[in-house]
């Protein structure tokens, strides 16, 4: 049974000197968790921080296409030390599975999520953005049982579908005694949103909305052409204030 899987222990052991450990997430797919993660992990880099950005969403990992990294591969000793991008140390399945889809059922997904955390060697760092899948199934409670000190952020739009995952998330958070860094709206194209107001009773930060960037698509796999963007530009805005 799993009392007795080793991995677990080091696992604690690899997050040891790893300052603030922050999944980004959020109910519904195509919200912004993966621009969000690997521009939030530029801009800290940016700022001086050593920061690591993990892609856990086996089946859709995008951090990769987001910055553009092809060609590198991490090194072995002693587990596995993932290649510095650009300052930051990025660790995706995509290494081990290639252009390859990767098909694994509940159970499976739970294991690689293990196995993941535990050959990963991330050293020293300030922060470690974990880009999450969507939703609070499975790998959103691996990681919450896993990793004890793991704070959320929650990206959501204004679309009251995105808006109504978003609360059912934040209040399992809450349930479960999570720490909730807070809630970025993203994509918002209205002048007028009712996001802030909508989650006011959740009693969690609001960070801020980020607008529909139009220009973002033409960014995507440049990671200093993603940093001139609108996008990147409130990201860091809200970072700063935060
Ligand atoms: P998720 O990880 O939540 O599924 P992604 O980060 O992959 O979502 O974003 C989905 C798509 O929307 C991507 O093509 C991304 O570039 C785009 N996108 C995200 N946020 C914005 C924004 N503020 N403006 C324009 N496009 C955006
Ligand atoms: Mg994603």
């Amino acid at each position: 049974g799993e009392v007795m899987d080793p991995r677990l222990n080091i696992i604690d052991k690899r997050f040891e000197n790893v300052q603030r450990i922050i999944a980004v997430s959020g109910g519904k797919g195509g919200i912004g968790k993966s621009l969000t993660a690997s521009t939030l992990a530029l801009i800290l880099t940016k700022q001086g921080f050593r920061t690591g950005l993990l892609d856990l969403d086996f089946c859709g990992p995008s951090d990769h296409v987001i910055l553009g990294i092809e060609g590198v591969f991490p090194e072995e000793d002693k587990g596995i030390i993932p290649p510095e991008v650009l300052g930051v140390r990025f660790m995706s399945i995509t290494y081990f599975a290639g252009y390859n889809p990767v098909p694994l059922r509940g159970g499976e997904v739970s294991n690689a999520i293990i196995e993941m955390l535990a050959i990963t060697r991330w050293n020293e760092l300030d922060f470690l953005i974990i880009d999450m899948p969507p939703g609070t199934g499975d790998p959103a409670l691996d990681i919450i049982r896993l990793i004890k000190r793991v704070e959320f952020l929650v990206v959501t739009t204004q679309s009251r579908v995105a808006l109504a995952v978003a609360k059912k998330e934040l209040q399992v958070l809450k349930e479960l005694g999570v720490p909730v860094a807070g809630v970025l709206e993203n994509m918002r194209r209205k002048e007028h949103s009712t996001v802030k107001e909508e989650l006011s009773s959740c009693k969690v930060p609001f960070l801020g909305s980020i607008l529909f960037d139009d220009n973002l698509e033409d960014a995507l796999g440049d990671p200093r052409e993603l940093l001139k963007t609108d996008f990147a530009a409130k990201l860091e805005r809200i970072v700063k204030a935060d």
